[in-house]
């Protein structure tokens, strides 16, 4: 059985994970947590990287600290995770979807204007597939209506718009390294902050509302309760598995990179006949091999061929049922304009298995199959 996911392991983990035991520190913001803030803000040339325990929560961080409040409108695409959306209606906001383009599965820029009203505080871009919103256009909207963005970079680590790396472009940019990312640590995230003002906020919200930041840098001689806060940092355990991987970062993100490309290559035959469609990239955005997907015709074809390739001993999946139709989206959000793309698209997208160490031959065999469904 071909898996569509396996958690990304380079062999040095255990080793860190050793050492963090040895080390006698294992709970949160020790080495191996400020290796890994040090290399996403070197990689990502973030002024400020916070590992947490999940995107999820990051995404929670942020909302907090963008102050988002009961009564909020907060504008995103209902083609996304749940926590997308979670993190605002938290705190009281409601989310306004607004649909996709169906060429990268993002939201369309052009549709965000339409969504704004007087009570708009945040625009939330998810970069599917690790293939970038068009964040020219969503920041000068941004600027016009003086709105805040959050990214959610979730999938985006390693991806770049216009030479820039993703989750930097907003006041608050989130990436996930849950185990089916292209990076892992069981369970994890990580906050970038654009802005310096935000900095020291972030620090006290991430730790339960205390100045256990500025202590440990020496910056005061006691730490005490200031604000309202949480607990959202990781253990040093679930750093130290992290950071094996972003050393290695390069590889792995080459090693999906050549199976992307291999999909790619194989299925291009299928595309130009028209009988699927593949992902688009488009030529300022450079992506992170996170997924390989194609469209099939529609849900009934979709499905047949799921089965297909399971009875093939290969394991593909469908992704997101748009948030906007879910029970908890009827109660908390509301959809702006017109379903065009969002349900049509989302029923006929199939994920291709995807990993680090997926190998060559296997790449092969799944594009026969699904070429073989369609000579079928
Ligand atoms: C994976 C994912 C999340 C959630 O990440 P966690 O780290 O599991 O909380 C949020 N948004 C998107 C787009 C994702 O793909």
């Amino acid at each position: 059985m071909i898996r569509f996911n396996v958690p990304p392991f380079t062999g040095h983990e255990m080793d860190y994970i050793k050492q963090a035991v040895e080390n006698q520190k294992i709970c949160g913001d020790g080495e191996f947590t400020a290796k890994c803030n040090t290399w996403l803000e070197e990689k990502t040339g973030s002024r400020k990287a916070l590992l947490t325990t999940s995107c999820t929560h990051a995404t929670e961080l942020a909302a907090i600290l963008a102050d988002i409040r009961p009564g909020d409108e907060v504008i995103m695409p209902s083609y996304t995770f749940v926590s997308t959306a979670d993190a605002f209606v938290l705190r009281g906001a409601t989310a306004v979807f607004t649909d996709i383009r169906p060429d990268t599965m993002n939201i369309d820029e052009n549709l965000i204007e339409a969504a704004i009203t007087e009570k708009t505080k945040a625009i939330v871009p998810v970069h599917y597939a690790g293939v970038s919103c068009e964040m020219d256009k969503i920041m000068e909207i941004a600027k016009k209506y003086n709105l805040k963005v959050i990214e959610d970079a979730a999938q985006g680590i390693m991806s770049e718009y216009k030479g820039k790396a993703l989750g930097t472009f907003g006041e608050f940019g989130c990436f996930s390294f849950h185990e089916t990312k292209n990076f892992s640590m069981g369970e994890g995230g990580a906050l970038l902050i654009r802005d310096e003002e935000n900095i020291e906020n972030a620090e006290i919200v991430r730790e339960k509302g205390t100045n256990r930041a500025k202590f440990f840098r020496g910056q005061i001689d006691k730490y005490t309760w200031v604000d309202k806060g949480s607990s959202y940092l990781p253990s040093e355990l679930n750093a130290a598995y992290l950071y094996a991987q972003l050393e290695m970062a390069d590889e792995i993100t080459k090693d999906r990179m050549d199976t992307w490309n291999h999909y790619y290559e194989g299925l291009k035959g299928l595309k130009d006949e028209g009988r699927i469609e593949l992902p688009f990239v488009p030529e300022h955005c450079r992506h992170n091999a996170h997924m390989f997907y194609l469209k099939a015709r529609d849900l009934e074809e979709r499905t047949k061929l799921i089965a297909f390739l399971k009875e093939n001993d290969i394991l593909s999946v469908f992704h997101y049922v748009p948030l906007h139709s879910a029970p908890a989206g009827l109660k908390f959000g509301r959809f702006n304009g017109e379903d065009r793309f969002t349900t049509k698209e989302s029923e006929r997208l199939l994920r291709l298995p995807l990993y680090y160490g997926l190998k060559e031959e296997q790449t092969e065999y799944i594009i026969g199959k699904v070429k073989e469904f369609y000579k079928g």
